[in-house]
């Protein structure tokens, strides 16, 4: 059977659902070097390139692989450090010079928003509109929702999560309800666990010397920026030092 075909199958019963998506996470603890417990401190996209292969198995009985032989496309995993927004990207390169045509997929996963959550900031966490209870549990819901994506890629061309075809897949496949991620970003870590927003005015020591700016931007670090004279212009009309400091580093100053 081809992928376009397995689309129209009748969508499993909830409880049945679960039971596979169950029986995938077992096996993710059970072979995986890096994933050890539901709360990992460790991913590796070896890990990704395990659960394509048992969803691509249990959800698609191997449509997905044999698509992506048929376009002749490799698929490739990646892990982001980078990403502190969104939970999982899937992306189609097309080459558009050369005597090359070759498409290649990319599923990325930002362990950033994974090791940001489960651990020092509590509250519920729904991933597609399930609720996680740990790491892999959010891990598999933004890996499903990539998935689809892959999927619509490979047999409609283009894919959105904001429109309604996905949307039907996401339910049908694995009962997502939402497109949405509410794990924790490192913006929103900042203000429950530091108090620290954007615009805020900080002080911080840097080998002894105390600066005083304010928070322009919160990754995994705070940007901050010292008004210095020696420094480049910016668009209010004053110059600025930039810094980049742990938060844990910066007090908050009236
Ligand atoms: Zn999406």
């Amino acid at each position: 059977m081809d992928l376009p075909v397995y689309l129209r199958r009748t969508q499993r019963p909830l409880p049945e659902i679960r039971a596979r998506t169950r029986e995938i996470y077992d096996a993710v603890l059970k072979q995986s070097p890096w994933i050890k417990d539901g709360n990992f401190a460790a991913l590796h996209s070896r890990d990704l390139e395990f659960l394509f292969a048992a969803y691509d198995k249990t959800f698609f009985e191997g449509t997905l692989n044999s698509s992506l032989t048929g376009l002749r496309a490799p698929l490739t995993f990646r892990v982001s450090k980078r990403m502190t927004r969104v939970g999982g990207t899937t992306t189609r390169f097309r080459p558009r010079f050369g005597f090359s045509n070759k498409t290649t997929f990319e599923i990325a996963v930002s362990s950033t928003l994974l090791f940001a959550t489960f651990y020092d900031v509590n509250r519920p966490i729904r991933v597609t509109g399930i609720e996680c209870h740990d790491r892999l549990e959010a891990l598999q819901r933004v890996f499903e929702h990539e998935l689809i994506h892959l999927t619509e890629m490979m047999v409609f061309d283009d894919s959105s999560c904001s429109q309604r075809r996905f949307q039907q897949l996401a339910f049908q496949f694995f009962a997502h309800t939402e497109a949405t991620h509410q794990l924790i970003t490192p913006g929103e870590r900042a203000v429950s666990k530091y108090g620290i927003r954007p615009g805020d005015k900080v002080r911080f020591r840097v080998e002894g010397t105390e600066y005083v700016g304010f928070v322009n931007r919160v990754t995994k670090r705070a940007t901050v920026l010292v008004e210095d004279p020696n420094s480049p212009l910016y668009s209010d009309g004053r110059r600025y030092a930039k810094f980049y400091v742990p938060l844990a580093m910066l007090e908050p100053t009236g």
